[in-house]
């Protein structure tokens, strides 16, 4: 159960001859203390915080806020009351600042970089709301990355430091999560669309029945609202959809590595540290872990921490096509990438797709070799920060998202390029070392 907020001296009293029914004090009330019975909202007085954000949401003046020991008081009575009610309110109308959090995952102490790009966005957010950005950071020995939290933004980091927490398990770091969430009560929490965080989303969200927009790729606030806006693919990426969260909080938002810019450190911030206990021992723990192997990093290809990505659509025509995209991607340092229809005709393994169902990348350079641009492919390179397509078909919609397109047949082009990239690759080598002998 939520804990009534230090100082909330208030809780919000509704007229039932007032209220015209309208859910708006449903919808903005954060600890879910307000409910509807028959047509008429009411207040359950032990979820109240006393935030006062339905008073300012009220259209039909219906609701004040009243000393905690008045809230059962008859409309009557409240009525009577008014200028004792007056001060309370307008005080509650300020309430506690509301806040963004953002969950750092870590393994082996190793920081997600989308938990600092999701710190980025929420610091965004945060302004818009006039509150504050928040790291949530679970684990064991996790001090360094509080500092690393401040660095990328944070005002706040509430932490849960336990040996429970050492390796991710669901079961702990969602009852850590929700007893911070229930203690604090943010208005927004976001986590990286990755393994750990699509697990842990979904677990809290289930738990505390608030709403969930998975892989979003833009977040705002609505000016009018202030409501998040969650835009993701929807109907097979074929439409945006822009998802709200009305009645529930917090507002919950998984957004994939790479959707979001990363933002710049800053070495000399600092802020506020809130520590609790977890209050669970290894014993309250269903599952075990009974070995942890890691993953040999040689043998793992992650497109998405390429700066230089070589990709190839159905237009490449067959494997001897993602041959000469290999040669290029050699001679320049890149890396080879694909679309559905490549992974899809078996010419690249899945792990190599960009796009909706595959990876988001953000390299310097994206080149998309016989890609036609759909829109779920284009989800997940539009952001690059330089794209060159090669397309026959001058209409292609990659083009539309292209720094530089080249018109013409990828058999013809991708040689020419790759060789003329390795003569200049050559020339400089050759003009370095020379420079190099001259000294
Ligand atoms: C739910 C859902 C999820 C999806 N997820 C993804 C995803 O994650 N990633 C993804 O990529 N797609 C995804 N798709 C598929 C997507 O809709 C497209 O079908 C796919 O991106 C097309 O791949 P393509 O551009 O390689 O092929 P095509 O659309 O067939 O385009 C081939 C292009 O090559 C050009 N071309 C042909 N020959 C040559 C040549 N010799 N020289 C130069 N140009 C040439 C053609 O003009 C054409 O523009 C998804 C679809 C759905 C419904």
């Amino acid at each position: 159960m939520p804990e009534q907020q230090p100082g909330a001296s208030s809780i919000a009293v509704i007229s039932r001859d007032a209220c015209i029914g309208c859910e708006q004090c449903v919808a903005v009330c954060p600890t879910g203390a307000i409910t509807m019975e028959d047509g008429t909202a009411v207040v359950n007085a032990e979820l109240c915080d006393g935030c006062g954000q339905c008073v300012a949401a009220c259209p039909a003046s219906a609701i004040e806020m009243s000393g905690g020991e008045q809230a059962e008081a008859a409309p009557a009575e409240k009525e009577a009351q008014p200028a004792a009610a007056a001060e309370p309110a307008a005080a509650a109308k300020a309430g506690p600042a509301p806040e963004v959090w953002v969950f750092v995952e870590h393994t082996d102490g190793q920081p997600a970089t989308v938990s600092w790009e999701l710190l980025g966005k929420g610091k965004e957010l945060a302004q818009a709301l006039g509150g504050k950005v928040c790291s949530v950071l679970l684990g064991h020995e996790v001090s360094p990355l509080v500092k690393e939290a401040f660095c990328y933004g944070a005002d706040k980091v509430y932490t849960i430091d336990d040996p429970v927490l050492g390796h991710y398990r669901t079961q702990p770091y969602l009852h850590g999560t929700i007893k911070l969430v229930e203690k604090y009560h943010p208005e927004i929490m976001l986590l990286g669309a990755t393994t750990m965080g699509r697990d842990l989303a979904g677990a809290v969200a289930t738990s505390l029945q608030t709403g969930l927009t998975a892989d979003c790729t833009g977040l705002s606030i609505d000016p009018q609202s202030k409501l998040l806006e969650q835009t993701r693919p929807a109907y097979g990426g074929n439409i945006m959809a822009t998802i709200l969260c009305e009645k529930r909080r917090p507002q919950m938002a998984t957004v994939r590595p790479r959707v979001m810019p990363m933002p710049e450190r800053d070495e000399s911030r600092t802020g506020e540290v809130i520590e609790e206990p977890l209050g669970l021992s290894e014993e309250d723990i269903a599952v075990k872990l009974v070995e942890y192997a890691r993953e040999d990093p040689s043998h793992v290809v992650r497109i998405e921490d390429a700066d230089i990505l070589v990709s190839g659509g159905r237009g490449m025509g067959g494997p001897e096509g993602f041959e000469l995209l290999q040669e290029l991607a050699e001679a320049i340092g890149g890396t080879m990438s694909g679309s559905r229809a490549a992974v899809d005709q078996g010419w690249i393994p899945h792990e190599r797709q960009v796009g909706q169902t595959g990876k988001t990348v953000r390299p310097k350079l994206y080149l998309a070799c016989g890609i036609s641009g759909a829109v779920q492919h284009l989800v997940g390179m539009q952001t690059s920060d330089v794209i060159i397509a090669i397309n026959r078909d001058p209409n292609a919609p990659i083009f539309g998202v292209a720094t530089l397109g080249i018109v013409g047949d990828v058999r013809d082009i991708l040689p020419a390029l790759t060789r003329a990239c390795r003569a200049r690759l050559k020339k400089e080598h050759a003009s370095e070392a020379a420079a190099g002998e001259g000294e």
